[in-house]
This record gives structure tokens, C-alpha cells and sequence, in this order.
């Protein structure tokens, strides 16, 4: 009974059939009458599960073995675009926790200028730009890379005001590096869950709660790491 640790920290993709870390997978849970798959981003909930990497391809290859189909006792019908469409929108729902969570803890940096005093004085982590936010967006994403910074691009200037009540806003910047290093990884496994257009996705059925206009990055540039000298310029 007493496993290695080691070993009991390693799960089998069920699509791609290789091993990795508990925590670097996707973790479907069975539940429901008649069972049925449901994703557990937060690898939290009681139950047998089942462990995917949180990429489309292996969804898609758990379905189509039928490895998805055996968990469940042979009844789950659902497709691959609804289960990782399910499952991204539950990464989304983590990340928009996450945001919330850093603002409350005074964490965070909202608009353009508080995220430029923030990476002048070297505490930004992470940078979050709205899709849209056309005139500082370029500015902001090379200063976060003189800075080894990562810069993602995600949502819409109304989405992420609507978060926080307000009207629109542009940028922010994350200033703590375990809320960082989360938020980063629940978008960048949505975008790899969807990784095409959303609006070409139908939501599946018992989906009713869908995030407020956020959805999946367009765009995540990964700087390598290390510090530019320079600080932040003015533009
Ligand atoms: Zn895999």
C-alpha cells in the first residue's frame, strides 16, 4: 500500500498514453446519473477520475480510443470539442478567480499608468493586455520583455472591466509570482484546449454559466527570461 511518493505523483495521460506529473495534467472526474465526465481543473473533487494533458489533442485521442468512453462505464457520448470546450471554460473561470483573488489582495495593477509605475519599479510578473487595447498594447508588450516579463493577450477591454466594475480596462499587471505563475498556466491550458476560433465552438449542453466575454488568449508571447537593464521608457 505504501507507494513511493514519486510514483503516486505521476498519472497516465489517457490520450497520448504518456506520464507525467499529477499536477501538470487535467483531471475529469465521473459523476453524475447516467455518469458522465466532468471536468476538475482544480483536481479537488471526490470521485474517480481520469487525467488528459489539458491540450486539445489528447482530449480528442482519449475520445476517439474510447479510453474516455471505458471510464465512464461505456455511456458517455460526449465529443472532444465539448469536453475541452467544458474544461477551458473551467481554466477560464480559475483565471478569472485568480484575478480576483490578486486584486483583493492588493496584488494587482489596473490601467496603463499603475502597470507602468509597476514594472519601473520591477514588480510586475505578469502582464494581462486586452485583445483590443489598440494604443498602449505594442508599448507594453516590448517593455515586458525588456523586462523577461510575459505578456498575455486575453480578453477584450469590456470583458475584463466587467470584472472588476468597471466600464473598460486596457492592462494589468499581476505583482505576485505564485498568482503569476497560476494564472499564466489556466490560460495557456484553456488556449490549448481551444485552440481555434471559440465562436466556431457550440457550447455543449449543462454548460450554463460561461464566462463574461472572456475567453481564450489570441496571443501568448513567452519572453526568455532574464532582466533587461533597461527600465520601462515613456512613450
Ligand atoms: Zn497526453
Amino acid at each position: 500500500m505504501n507507494e513511493p511518493a514519486g510514483e503516486d505523483n505521476q498519472r497516465s495521460c489517457m490520450g497520448c498514453r504518456q506520464t507525467d506529473a499529477r499536477e501538470a495534467l487535467l483531471r475529469f472526474v465521473v459523476a453524475g446519473e447516467p455518469p458522465r465526465l466532468v471536468p476538475d481543473v482544480r483536481r479537488k473533487q471526490p470521485g474517480r477520475g481520469v487525467s488528459v494533458h489539458p491540450r486539445y489533442r489528447c482530449v480528442e485521442a482519449a475520445v476517439r480510443t474510447g479510453a474516455f468512453r471505458r471510464a465512464v462505464g461505456g455511456e458517455d457520448d460526449a465529443s472532444a470539442p465539448a469536453l475541452a470546450q467544458v474544461a477551458a471554460d473551467q481554466y477560464l473561470r480559475r483565471a478569472e478567480g485568480l484575478l480576483l483573488a490578486a486584486r483583493r489582495a492588493k496584488l494587482m495593477a489596473m490601467g496603463t499608468e499603475s502597470v507602468r509605475d509597476s514594472m519601473t519599479a520591477r514588480k510586475a510578473q505578469l502582464l494581462i493586455v486586452a485583445a483590443d487595447a489598440e494604443g498602449s498594447r505594442g508599448d507594453l508588450q516590448r517593455a515586458a520583455e525588456r523586462l523577461g516579463r510575459s505578456c498575455l493577450v486575453w480578453s477584450t477591454k469590456d470583458g475584463l472591466g466587467r470584472l472588476f466594475g468597471r466600464t473598460t480596462l486596457s492592462v494589468l499587471a499581476i505583482l505576485d509570482t505564485g498568482i503569476a505563475d497560476a494564472l499564466r498556466r489556466a490560460l495557456e491550458c484553456a488556449a490549448e484546449l481551444v485552440p481555434y476560433p471559440p465562436s466556431s465552438v457550440q457550447l455543449s449542453a449543462g454548460v450554463t454559466n460561461p464566462p463574461s466575454g472572456l475567453r481564450p488568449s489570441v496571443g501568448i508571447t513567452n519572453p526568455p527570461s532574464g532582466l533587461a537593464p533597461s527600465a520601462v521608457e515613456e512613450s
